[in-house]
C-alpha cells in the first residue's frame, strides 16, 4: 500500500499501519533512518499496528517523539530491556530470514512474562457436562468474561498492550470461541453470574451481525440472572467511524439499543488513554451516537510513564469525559508483563498522581476507583500512605477479591517508592500479607491464580 491521505468528511475506510509497510507513512519518512529502524527492532518482538485515524488525527507529528499518541501506538526503543535490544538488533543486521527472526523474537518474549504454556488447559470453565470453555473466564463471582474467536485483534495496538501475546502469533496463548450457545448455558448454569463482558482484543472490531448473533443468544435466552453485558473496547478511540460512517454502523448502534430495550444494562467499557483521543470531532459524535442507544460509558485506563503520567492531564481528561456524558471508572496500574519496565509507574507516585489529579475535579468526576492493580489475588488499590509506630506505610484494599471478603478490610505494605507491582511490596505487619495463605491452598483461588495469569484489564 502506498500512502493517501485519508478523506475524513465522507466514509473513510480504516487504512492500517503495521511492521510492513509503516515506513511508507511520509510522517515516518521524515524520521532518521536509525529511529525507523528502532522501530523495527521492537516491532519484531512486541506487536504494532496503527491506522489512518491515528496517524492523521491523533498525533501530533510535531510533538515528535514525545507526543503521547506516538508513543501510544509506535514502537519506543526503551520498551526492550537492553540486552533483548541488541539480540533483534543484531539477528535483523545479520540475517533477513523470517524463521530465525521469529525464533529469536519468540525467545525474548518467553522472557517478559507472557504467561507459561499449558495454562489455558488449567484455567477455562467448564459446562456442567463437562464441556471446557475455551474462550471464557471467570474470575469474579457476578462477572464472565467472553473472548469471542472474531474480537481478537483491535482498530491499532497500544504500544504498553498487556494482552500482546494474542497479537504476536503466540497460538497456544490465544484464548477466544465461537459458541454463543455455550455462553448462553453457561451463564444459565451459574446464577451468581449478572455481568457478561465482552473482550478481546476488542469485541467492537466485529461486524454487527457478528456481534448480534451472540447477543441475540443471550437476549433471547431470557436469563433472569443477566442484568448487564459490558464491552471493554477501544473503538470509541481508535476508530471512532465504527458508530458513525462504517458500512454497518446504524446496525451496531441497533444491538445496543436491542440489549437496552430488553432491559439489560449495556455498559461501554471504553479505554481512553489521554485527553488527545478525546478531541476529534469524530470520537465526540460518536460518544453522542453510542449513548443515543441507552448505553452508559465507563471509562478506564492504565497510568503509563511516557504517555500519562500528569495528574494535570488526567484532571482534565475526567473532567471532558464528564462533559461528554461518560462516567470516569478506573484508573490502572501497568502489569507485570511485556514493556512494564518502560510504561510502569512506581506505586507511590501513581497514588501522588491520582489524588492530585482526584482532588482537583468535581463530584461527578470522582466515580473514578485507583490507582488499581489487577493482580492475582484481586483488583487492590492503593489508598495512600500512613504512619504506625514512626514507620511509614502503604495502605492497600481490594476493590476485588478472589474471596469476595476480602474487600472488607484494608491492609498494610512497608512504604517503598520503587515498588510498581504488588508482587514488590512486603506486608507491613508479619511476613505475609492476609490473604497469603487462602490464596495457596484454597482449590478455588488456586485455580483462581491459573485464570489470573491471562485475565488482565478485566473489569
Ligand atoms: S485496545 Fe486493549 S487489547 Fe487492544 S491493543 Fe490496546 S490495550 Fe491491547
Amino acid at each position: 500500500m502506498t500512502y493517501q491521505e485519508s478523506v475524513w468528511d465522507d466514509s473513510p475506510s480504516l487504512k492500517s499501519y503495521t511492521l510492513s509497510n509503516f515506513r511508507d507513512l511520509p510522517h515516518i519518512q521524515n524520521l532518521s533512518e536509525e529511529k525507523q529502524f528502532e522501530m523495527e527492532v521492537v516491532g519484531n518482538v512486541l506487536p504494532f499496528k496503527a491506522n489512518n485515524y491515528v496517524v492523521e488525527q491523533l498525533i501530533d507529528w510535531n510533538n515528535i517523539p514525545t507526543d503521547p499518541m506516538y508513543v501510544l501506538t509506535f514502537p519506543q526503543r526503551g520498551m526492550l530491556k537492553p540486552e533483548h535490544y541488541s539480540k533483534m538488533e543484531n539477528t535483523l543486521k545479520n540475517t533477513s530470514d523470517k524463521k530465525e527472526i521469529a525464533n529469536v523474537a519468540n525467545e525474548i518474549r518467553l522472557q517478559l512474562n507472557p504467561h507459561p504454556a499449558g495454562q489455558m488447559e488449567l484455567n477455562v470453565p467448564t459446562l456442567k457436562d463437562g464441556t471446557k470453555l475455551y474462550g471464557m473466564q471467570h474470575k469474579y463471582k457476578e462477572t464472565c468474561l467472553f473472548f469471542p474467536s472474531q474480537s481478537q485483534t483491535c482498530h491499532a495496538y497500544c504500544s504498553f498492550c498487556f494482552r500482546w501475546p494474542q497479537f504476536v502469533g503466540m497460538d497456544e496463548m490465544k484464548f477466544a470461541m465461537q459458541e454463543g450457545e455455550q455462553l448462553v448455558q453457561y451463564v444459565s448454569e451459574h446464577p451468581e453470574i449478572s455481568d457478561v463482558l465482552f473482550t478481546g482484543g476488542d469485541p467492537m472490531i466485529m461486524k454487527a451481525k457478528m456481534f448480534s448473533k451472540y447477543v441475540d443468544a443471550l437476549i433471547e435466552a431470557k436469563l433472569p440472572n443477566l442484568k448487564t453485558i459490558r464491552i471493554g473496547t477501544k473503538a470509541l478511540s481508535y476508530w471512532p467511524y465504527k458508530f458513525l460512517t462504517d458500512s454497518d454502523s446504524q446496525e451496531m448502534l441497533e444491538v445496543f439499543k436491542k440489549i437496552t430495550d430488553n432491559g439489560i444494562h449495556l455498559a461501554f467499557m471504553a479505554h481512553f488513554n489521554h485527553l488527545n483521543e478525546l478531541s476529534t470531532d469524530a470520537v465526540k459524535s460518536a460518544i453522542k451516537e453510542v449513548r443515543k442507544t441507552g448505553a452508559q460509558i465507563r471509562t478506564q485506563s492504565p497510568l503509563l510513564a511516557h504517555i500519562n503520567d500528569d495528574a494535570e492531564m488526567w484532571a482534565k481528561m475526567w473532567t471532558k469525559q464528564v462533559q461528554l456524558g461518560c462516567i470516569p471508572y478506573y484508573m490502572f496500574v501497568v502489569r507485570d508483563t511485556g514493556a512494564q519496565h518502560y510504561f510502569g509507574v512506581p506505586l507511590v507516585r501513581a497514588y501522588e498522581i491520582f489524588s492530585q489529579a482526584y482532588s482537583s475535579v468535581s463530584g461527578l468526576g470522582r466515580t473514578v476507583r485507583g490507582p488499581s492493580m489487577s493482580a492475582t489475588p484481586g483488583k487492590v488499590q492503593v489508598v495512600g500512605t500512613t504512619e504506625f509506630d514512626g514507620e511509614k506505610l502503604l495502605v492497600l484494599r481490594f476493590l476485588q477479591g478472589r474471596n469476595p471478603d476480602w474487600v472488607k478490610e484494608p491492609f498494610f505494605a512497608k512504604y517503598d517508592e520503587n515498588a510498581i507491582w504488588l508482587d514488590d511490596l512486603k506486608p507491613a505487619f508479619g511476613d505475609k500479607f492476609f490473604f497469603e495463605d487462602e490464596l495457596t491452598t484454597h482449590p478455588k483461588t488456586l485455580q483462581y491464580i491459573k485464570n489470573d495469569a491471562m485475565l488482565i484489564n478485566d473489569s
